[in-house]
C-alpha cells in the first residue's frame, strides 16, 4: 500500500527519522488518502518528546499547541503541521479530558487510544501502512467501528458519539452494530460535552452527504444536544401541503439544500416553531401562523447555547423568519424585500424556499416552484441591472440634502426614506437632479 506524501510531509518524517525517532502521518490524512480524497491537513505521531520535536525543528517556527498533551505545531511554508508524541491516555474522571497523559514508546499504544479503526492508521515510506485495528478492512466496507470496547470509549470521551455520527454522515459509512448500540445507550453522556466541541462536530455532520440518514436513524442522539427538536418528532401536520411529519420534512429539507453550514442549519430549524403554533380550523385542517417568528426566536436561543458566532445566528434567524414568505415576481415588492433583508439573504431565501417546497407534498408543487422561479429571475434581473433598492444605491446622499438646506438628522433621514420609497415604486427616477428637486420642494413646503 503506497500513499503519495506531499514534500513537506516527507520532509518532517525524514527529519525526525534522521534524528533517530519514529514518525508517521496518522489519523484523518491516512484515512482520506486511502479513500482517494485529498486530506485537508496532515497530522503526525512520533516517538520524540515535545522538547525533542522543538529541538529537531529549531530552524522552524514552532507553536506549543498543547505540550502537556504532547502536541507541537511546526510551521513550514505557512502551513501548520501538528506533531504529537505517542500517547496513552490515563484515567478519566469525567467524560471530557484525559486527567493525565503518559507518553508511549510504541506506535501501537498510540493507535489504540484513537476513536475509530479508520482513524487509527499510520503511514510512512519506511514502514508502509501501520494498521493494527483493522482500519483498512473497515474502510473498504465503509464501517465506523470503535477501537476497543465502544462503551468504554464513549465513557472516556462522549464527543466520540457525535464524531461517529459525523463520520457516518460525511463518509457515507454505516456504523457497526456494537458501536451503534453503544452510541444509543450512552447518548446522554453528550450532555457533559462543551458546546464548542458539539458545535464543530454538528456543523460537519449537517454538511455530510448522508446527513439525512444520520439525522433520521440517530434522532435520539440529536435530541440530547437539541431537545427542542423533540417536539417535531412524529408531529403530524394535517395539511395538504405536507405528506411527512415535521421532523421527516425537516430532514428532507436539509438534504435538499447545498452543504453549506448556514443553509443546512437553517433547514434543520426552519419549522421548529410548528408544534407550538398549531391551530385547527373548522374543516379539521391545521395552520401554523407565526411559526416562522416563533421558530426564529427558538433557533436564536439554541444557536447561542451552541456558541455559534452572532453574525451566523443573525443570518440563520433572518432566513427562518422569512422562509415562508410568498415572494411574487413583482419588481416593487422584491425591491422592498431587498431593501429590508439585503441581496445575500434574498438569494439564500430562494435556496431555502426551494428546498422547503421540494420536501413538501406534491400538492401545488409546480405552481409554487414556478412562482418562486419567476421571482428569482426578477430578483436576478434587479441585481444585475443594479437598479436602486437601498439608500447606498441612491443618487443622493445625506450630504446632498445638507447642501440644499436640510439640518437635522431626523429631517435628512426621513427625506432619504421618502425618496427611496419613490425610487422603488417608480414615481421618481434615481437621478440626482430629480431627487434634489423633489427634496427641495418638500423642504420649501415645510
Ligand atoms: P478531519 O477530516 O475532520 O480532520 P480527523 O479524523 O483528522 O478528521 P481530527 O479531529 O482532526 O479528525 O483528529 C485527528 C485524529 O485524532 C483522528 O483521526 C483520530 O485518530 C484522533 N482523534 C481525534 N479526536 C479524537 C477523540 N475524541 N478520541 C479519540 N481519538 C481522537
Ligand atoms: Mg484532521
Amino acid at each position: 500500500m503506497r500513499i503519495v506524501l506531499p514534500e513537506n510531509v516527507k520532509f518532517i518524517i525524514d527529519r525526525l527519522q534522521s534524528a533517530g525517532y519514529d514518525c508517521y502521518a496518522v489519523g484523518g490524512c491516512v484515512r482520506d488518502s486511502l479513500m482517494g480524497r485529498e486530506p485537508h491537513d496532515w497530522d503526525f505521531t512520533t516517538s520524540a518528546l515535545p522538547g525533542d520535536i522543538e529541538r529537531v525543528f529549531d530552524d522552524h517556527k514552532t507553536l506549543d499547541i498543547g505540550k502537556r498533551y504532547g502536541t507541537i505545531a511546526v510551521i513550514r511554508d505557512g502551513v501548520h503541521y501538528e506533531i504529537t508524541t505517542y500517547r496513552v491516555d490515563g484515567d478519566y474522571s469525567d467524560t471530557r479530558h484525559p486527567d493525565e497523559v503518559s507518553f508511549a514508546s510504541e506506535i501501537g499504544a498510540d493507535l489504540s487510544r484513537r476513536d475509530f479503526t479508520v482513524n487509527a492508521m499510520a503511514y510512512n515510506e519506511r514502514d508502509g501502512l501501520v494498521d493494527l485495528n483493522g482500519g483498512r478492512g473497515d474502510l473498504q466496507y465503509g464501517v465506523i467501528r470503535c477501537v476497543g470496547d465502544p462503551d468504554e470509549r464513549f465513557n472516556e470521551d462522549a464527543l466520540r458519539i457525535l464524531r461517529a455520527l459525523r463520520f457516518a454522515a460525511v463518509l457515507g459509512y454505516s456504523i457497526e452494530q456494537k458501536t451503534s448500540d453503544a452510541i444509543l445507550r450512552n447518548r446522554k453522556l453528550l450532555g457533559g460535552i462543551s458546546p464548542e466541541r458539539i458545535r464543530d462536530e454538528l456543523l460537519k455532520l449537517l454538511c455530510g452527504e448522508k446527513a439525512d440518514f444520520v439525522l433520521r436513524r440517530y434522532r435520539s442522539v440529536i435530541a440530547v444536544i437539541i431537545p427542542e427538536l423533540k417536539g417535531t418528532f412524529d408531529f403530524e401536520q394535517n395539511t395538504k401541503h405536507h405528506n411527512r411529519d415535521v421532523y421527516r420534512h425537516t430532514v428532507a429539507a436539509v438534504r435538499n439544500i447545498e452543504p453549506d453550514p448556514m443553509l443546512r442549519v437553517t433547514m434543520l430549524f426552519h419549522d421548529i416553531g410548528k408544534p407550538l403554533t398549531q391551530t385547527t380550523d373548522k374543516n379539521g385542517a391545521c395552520h401554523y401562523r407565526n411559526h416562522q417568528t416563533v421558530g426564529a426566536a427558538m433557533t436564536k436561543e439554541i444557536l447561542k447555547r451552541l456558541c455559534m458566532p452572532n453574525l451566523f445566528i443573525d443570518e440563520v434567524c433572518t432566513l427562518i423568519r422569512w422562509h415562508d414568505e410568498r415572494f411574487r415576481p413583482d419588481t416593487v415588492l422584491l425591491k422592498g424585500y431587498l431593501r429590508k433583508l439585503g441581496a445575500r439573504a434574498m438569494k439564500n431565501l430562494y435556496k431555502v424556499q426551494r428546498a422547503d417546497i421540494l420536501a413538501q407534498s406534491s400538492y401545488m408543487r409546480d405552481e409554487k416552484l414556478s412562482t418562486l422561479g419567476a421571482s428569482y429571475n426578477e430578483l436576478t434581473r434587479i441585481l444585475e441591472s443594479r437598479e436602486c433598492y437601498n439608500l447606498r444605491m441612491m443618487a443622493v446622499s445625506g450630504a446632498d440634502l445638507i447642501h440644499i438646506g436640510y439640518h437635522t438628522g431626523a429631517e435628512i433621514g426621513d427625506m432619504l426614506e421618502i425618496l427611496l420609497d419613490k425610487v422603488i415604486d417608480g414615481t421618481l427616477p434615481n437621478d440626482k437632479e430629480a431627487l434634489l428637486s423633489y427634496a427641495k420642494s418638500g423642504f420649501d413646503k415645510a
